[in-house]
């Protein structure tokens, strides 16, 4: 990323486009993006076995290819997720930095994904910017399509927060860490908020974007024995707004 794009980002990062006061009730949601096909098979099972529903932020250019030596869901992946309870959302088509594209490429990236997804939901409510990558003009062209906006912006949701770039606690192999999922955990604990996890494959060898089986698990039952439910972004949206 050239020193311009940091600093567009940076930019967009300081000044909030949807800001919101959140309660202090605790919540937390585990997401997906892309997504890999074991994020559904294998973490589909680890989620089940905690009775936790995700999130399953899906570009539509990915269904059903293989790329880099990961295996990408298809159609009955998302009809299986589905029916398990778990929320679909939208990561766009081509799964391209937003703020490389010209706003009329993602008016149409945001048509082809909407149609992609239509069959499966209708609508999708929450949105993932791929690779975390914003800008102002982005987060203003994304805000009144969707309830939700997520970065990848390390953090906790707490107190006034920005809907167009929620932040995230990432499980992702490369910088996953025990330590600051306990230290996200104590915080919301403390004075409420909404934590966000997010990753990619789910697998005992995961790519660098990716988190074991084991990591998950150990996530999804540090969470809830703190006594903090996981809800799909949607649902938890509800909650982390509720007075
Ligand atoms: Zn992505």
């Amino acid at each position: 990323m050239d020193i311009a794009r940091r600093l567009s980002s940076l930019v967009a990062r300081k000044l909030p486009v949807r800001p919101v006061g959140l309660s202090n009730r605790a919540v937390a949601s585990i997401t997906f993006d892309d997504f890999p096909k074991s994020a559904w098979t294998l973490g589909g099972l680890i989620l089940a076995r905690h009775q936790i529903r995700g999130t399953y932020y899906t570009a539509g250019g990915f269904c059903g290819r293989t790329m880099d030596g990961i295996t990408y869901y298809d159609e009955s992946d998302l009809r299986g997720l589905l029916a398990a309870g778990h929320e679909i959302g939208c990561h766009g088509y081509s799964h391209q930095p937003t703020p490389w594209l010209a706003t009329p490429v993602l008016v149409e990236d945001a048509r082809r994904n909407a149609e992609f997804l239509r069959p499966f939901i209708g609508q999708a409510e929450s949105y993932a910017f791929p690779f975390g990558a914003v800008s102002r003009r982005t987060k203003r062209f994304y805000t009144p399509r969707f309830a939700s906006l997520r970065g990848v912006h390390p953090g906790v949701n707490q107190g006034r927060v920005d809907l167009s770039q929620l932040c995230t606690i990432s499980l992702e192999a490369r910088c996953f860490s025990e330590r600051a999922v306990d230290a996200a955990i104590a915080r919301i604990k403390a004075k409420g908020g909404w934590l966000v996890f997010h990753t990619h494959d789910v697998s005992e060898t995961p790519s660098r974007f990716g988190t074991t089986p084991d990591q998950l698990d150990w996530t999804l039952a540090r969470v809830k024995a703190a006594g903090i439910g996981f809800l799909p972004m949607r649902e938890a949206l509800k909650v982390a707004l509720a007075a």
